[in-house]
């Protein structure tokens, strides 16, 4: 499932082939990616609007439009958004949608599971919306050891639920955060509000770390995530711990184990991740 290193590898692509460009014809195939909106009413206002920025917030892709709307697009589990360039064929399997731009490209939505989501909103809507469901930015100014302290302070959970709840940071999931706790040597199983200040500060430098290796490298491909341009990333050849049970850890030989947190598959070196 694609987490932040992923989504942001997807904005880079995308930023300058959709920025000063016009919807000029979207057709969307399945119901499922606007509901409870009809998806032919979607697919009509979204026709004609110009791209005036495409920002990230937390797993989310935010399309912003010269009329001041937004469309929020977030992938879930197998979200793909894929750049077919003027005269290329665009007919990929498990199509659910397609924006033609004013200068003869597509952009194809495509989406196995069909988890994913469109939502276009106004103006006023987008600042509740996502404040409402999201944290901070992990690699904002304003993630500090400071802020992420009082999002951990009386948190019974363990710290492995804790990250991946997206109201607590925004953009972490199941991969990210197991390779941020390797870096920062914590037991996914501690208690959040157990953590102790200088544990609070290696875990901050350990999710930035993770992360920025996840966006220097593309993002991860286990199965289904791919850049615009159809290539795979390639952070899976760089994991610390995730999927890797009974490799030895990179820092101390021990073989990495297995268990499983807030019903997740979770990977930890049981010498340097000590309970
Ligand atoms: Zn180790």
């Amino acid at each position: 499932m694609p987490e932040l290193p992923e989504v942001e590898t997807v904005r880079r692509r995308l930023e300058p082939i959709l920025v000063g460009r016009k919807f000029r014809r979207v057709e969307i195939d399945d119901p499922r990616l606007t509901r409870p909106e009809d998806p032919a009413e979607v697919a009509a206002e979204l026709t004609g609007e110009r791209v005036v920025a495409l920002d990230r917030r937390g797993k989310y892709l935010v399309v912003r439009f010269e009329s001041g709307r937004v469309l929020l697009i977030h992938l879930r589990m197998t979200g793909n958004l894929l750049y077919a360039p003027r005269g290329r064929p665009v007919d990929v399997p498990h199509r659910r949608a397609v924006v033609k731009l004013d200068d003869g490209s597509d952009v194809v939505y495509r989406d196995i599971r069909r988890f994913g989501t469109w939502l276009l909103v106004e103006p006023d809507e987008l600042d509740p919306y996502l404040a409402a469901r999201l944290g901070g930015e992990p690699l904002g100014r304003a993630f500090t050891t400071k802020a992420l302290t009082a999002k951990l302070a009386n948190r019974k959970a363990p710290i492995k639920a804790a990250l991946l709840d997206q109201r607590t940071l925004a953009g972490l999931g199941n991969i990210y955060v197991d390779e941020a706790l390797w870096r920062a040597r914590i037991h996914p199983l501690r208690p959040a509000r157990e953590l102790e200040p200088d544990e609070i500060r290696t875990l901050r430098q350990g999710i930035r770390k993770a992360l920025d290796a996840g966006i220097r490298r593309q993002g991860a491909t286990l199965r289904d995530y791919r850049q615009p341009d159809g290539r795979s990333g390639s952070m899976q050849k760089e994991f610390k711990v995730y999927g890797r049970g009974g490799e030895p850890c990179d820092r101390c030989g021990t073989p990495i184990e297995k268990t499983r947190v807030a019903g997740r598959g979770t990977w930890y070196c049981p010498t340097c991740q000590h309970i």
